[in-house]
């Protein structure tokens, strides 16, 4: 980890591939948890690799859902709890909203402990998921076990990183979904009730910051609830990456 030049011009990016990797071979990052990141990087190089501005209304939206639901959750897996653990702990005091450990592959309870451990270290008090007794409904698998008190229990659930059948399984189950997927064309970004199009690590931070500010000004929720439209939210989303691949054509040697 240490050693990536401070002036490589992706030093970021090969960081946070290299976090993944360490936290691989510790036991919390799943031996897929490498594709999925890199399959992100792959959409994160077409934004741009900054939060693109049409998401930030997405963002807001996001912070209403989980504002105004009447229990919401933050569910974790390996990737998204070792790449940005302080902001989750930020973002569940902020809501707040407890944290469920919910991995998809190879429920062995080892992992999801360390997960929880991980986040208690970075100041978590609120971790779930260690023990699940429910099950997601018509969803074979371990990958179906939920806690009880925390996605079971809740209304609105953010996930990141989700695989788009438990996604779409969780829709059938009456919760909303929020996502945060580079991936606009993911079955989970488009079948969720919201996608955020962005890196977890610059997203998490923004939505913290959109429910300290709704939190604030309550009554401004409405409005964004009622205005939003998912089909446009993705359109412009595409268009942008369109766009940008535009420019790109005409200025790259
Ligand atoms: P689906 O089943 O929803 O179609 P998938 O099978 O492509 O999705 P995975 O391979 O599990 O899903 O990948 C997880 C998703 O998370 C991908 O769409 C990827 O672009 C996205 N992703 C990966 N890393 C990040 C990240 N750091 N921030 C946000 N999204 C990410």
């Amino acid at each position: 980890m240490n050693n990536i030049p401070e002036n490589h011009p992706r030093a970021e990016s090969l960081k946070m591939r290299a976090t993944i990797e360490t936290y691989r071979n510790m036991g919390l990052v799943a031996n897929a948890g490498p594709i999925a990141h890199g399959r992100g990087e792959a959409f994160d190089y077409l934004l741009g690799e900054e939060s693109i501005p049409c998401v930030k209304n997405d963002i807001n939206v996001a912070a209403a859902l989980l504002v105004n639901a009447n229990k919401s959750v933050i569910s974790v897996n390996g990737n998204t709890a070792v790449l940005a653990p302080e902001s989750l702990v930020k973002l569940s005091n902020s809501i707040p909203a407890p944290i469920e450990v919910n991995v998809f592959y190879g429920r062995t309870n080892e992992r999801e402990q360390k997960i929880a451990n991980f986040l208690r270290e970075h100041g978590a008090t609120d971790v779930l998921g260690i023990k699940p007794s429910e099950k997601v409904p018509h969803l074979i698998s371990a990958r179906a076990q939920v806690d009880k008190n925390g996605i079971a229990a809740a209304d609105v659930v953010l996930v990141s990183l989700e695989d788009g059948d438990r996604t779409r399984a969780l829709l059938d189950w009456g919760k909303k979904v929020i996502s945060i997927d580079l991936n606009p064309l993911s079955r989970t970004a488009c079948d969720a009730t919201i996608n955020i199009c962005d890196h977890v690590v610059r997203a998490l931070p923004l939505l913290q910051k959109a429910v300290i500010e709704l939190h604030a000004n309550p009554g401004h929720s409405r409005a964004l609830l009622h205005s939003f439209d998912k089909r446009k939210s993705r359109n412009q989303v595409l268009e942008y990456i369109e766009k940008r691949l535009q420019v790109l054509r005409s200025t790259i040697n």
